[in-house]
C-alpha cells in the first residue's frame, strides 16, 4: 500500500486504517496552509483504492476504521464515496466508520438525499477545518466559506446524521480582531452544536503566505496575553449540550481535553493559571517549533 507525498491526519486517527482516495487538497489555498503546497490535486484511480484494501485485508482485517487521504477527500462525488465504501464494506467488514477531512464547499456540492446515502454507508467522522465564526478571519484566512454558510452546511450535515469535528483557531483574527474572533466563533459553534470540537492556535510555517504577512507586519498575531484572553473568552461563550473539547494540539498554550457544558468553569480557571504564570511574558509572541509547537511554555 502507498501513500504518495506527506500525510496528515488528526490525532484520533491513529489506529485507523489510512487509505489514500485523492491527492492533495482541492482548494490548496488557505492562508495558513502548508500541508500540500507543490501536489496537484487528482483523484485516485479505483483500481489503485481497492489494489490498497485487498492488501489491508491481509495485515489489519479487523479494522473498524478507516480514514481516508489527502486534504479534503469528501470533495469527491457521492457516487464515488459510496463505490469506495462498497469496497471497503465489502472486504474489511468490521469497518464501522469511513472518515475523512471535508470542507465546507465539499459539503455545499451535496444534496440531502446524498449525505443521506453517504451516512448509511457508514460515512462519518468527518474532520472539517472550519477555523473561525468571523467572517473577516475566514476571508483572511481564504477559507471559501462564509461564517453563514459554515453554519447552513454544519446543520444539513447533521440532520443526515453525519457527525463531524469543528476544528476552530485561536488568533484567526490576529492582534486587531481576537475579541470578535472569539464571540464570533462561539457563537457560531453554539449554533451548531458539534459532538467534537477541536481546538488550536494559529501559526506560520515558511511555504505559506501567512508566514510572508507576519514578516512583513500585514498581519499581526497575538501575544500570549491575547491568545489566553481569547481562549478564556471563547470557553466563556460557549453554550453547549454535550460537546467533547480536544484541544491537545502542541500549537496551544493550555493544552486540554474536557467535556461540556460540565468542565466549562474548571477549564475557565485552568486557562486564568496559565497566565498567571505566564505574567512576566503575557505582552511576548509565543516561540514555535514544528507543527506550531509552544517551545517555552
Ligand atoms: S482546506 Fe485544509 S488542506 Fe486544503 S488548503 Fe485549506 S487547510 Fe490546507
Amino acid at each position: 500500500m502507498s501513500l504518495t507525498g506527506m500525510v496528515y491526519r488528526p490525532p484520533y486517527e491513529a489506529n485507523s486504517l489510512l487509505l489514500q482516495v485523492t491527492q492533495g487538497c482541492s482548494h490548496n489555498k488557505c492562508t495558513f496552509c502548508y500541508m500540500y503546497p507543490d501536489v496537484r490535486f487528482s483523484v485516485c484511480p479505483m483500481e489503485q483504492v481497492k489494489a490498497d484494501i485487498e492488501e489491508a485485508t491481509r495485515y489489519c482485517p479487523d479494522v473498524e476504521r478507516v480514514f481516508l487521504e489527502h486534504g479534503d477527500a469528501f470533495v469527491l462525488s457521492a457516487d464515488r464515496l459510496v463505490q469506495i465504501a462498497d469496497a471497503i464494506h465489502d472486504r474489511l467488514p468490521r469497518v464501522k466508520t469511513i472518515a475523512m477531512y471535508a470542507s465546507i464547499q465539499n459539503i455545499r456540492h451535496k444534496t440531502d438525499e446524498e449525505l443521506r446515502r453517504l451516512h448509511a454507508c457508514g460515512i462519518g467522522g468527518l474532520d472539517i477545518g472550519v477555523e473561525s465564526g468571523l467572517d473577516a478571519a475566514l476571508q483572511y484566512m481564504n477559507k471559501g466559506h462564509t461564517s453563514q454558510e459554515a453554519r447552513e452546511q454544519l446543520i444539513r450535515l447533521t440532520n443526515a446524521g453525519i457527525d463531524y469535528s469543528f476544528n476552530a483557531i485561536l488568533g484567526c483574527g490576529g492582534a486587531e480582531l481576537w475579541r470578535e474572533n472569539a464571540d464570533a466563533t462561539a457563537a457560531l459553534i453554539n449554533a451548531v452544536q458539534p459532538h467534537l470540537l477541536f481546538i488550536g492556535t494559529l501559526h506560520a510555517q515558511p511555504g505559506c503566505k501567512l508566514y510572508g504577512d507576519m514578516k512583513k507586519g500585514i498581519f499581526k498575531e497575538c501575544t500570549y496575553g491575547q491568545l489566553l484572553d481569547e481562549q478564556e473568552r471563547l470557553i466563556s461563550g460557549l453554550k453547549l449540550k454535550d460537546t467533547i473539547y480536544f484541544g491537545s494540539h502542541p500549537s496551544n498554550i493550555v493544552p486540554m481535553q474536557a467535556h461540556l457544558p460540565e468542565h466549562k468553569q474548571e477549564m475557565i480557571e485552568v486557562v486564568r493559571e496559565k497566565r498567571e504564570q505566564l505574567r512576566c511574558r503575557l505582552d511576548a509572541y509565543p516561540e514555535r517549533g514544528g507543527e506550531g509547537s509552544i517551545l517555552n511554555r
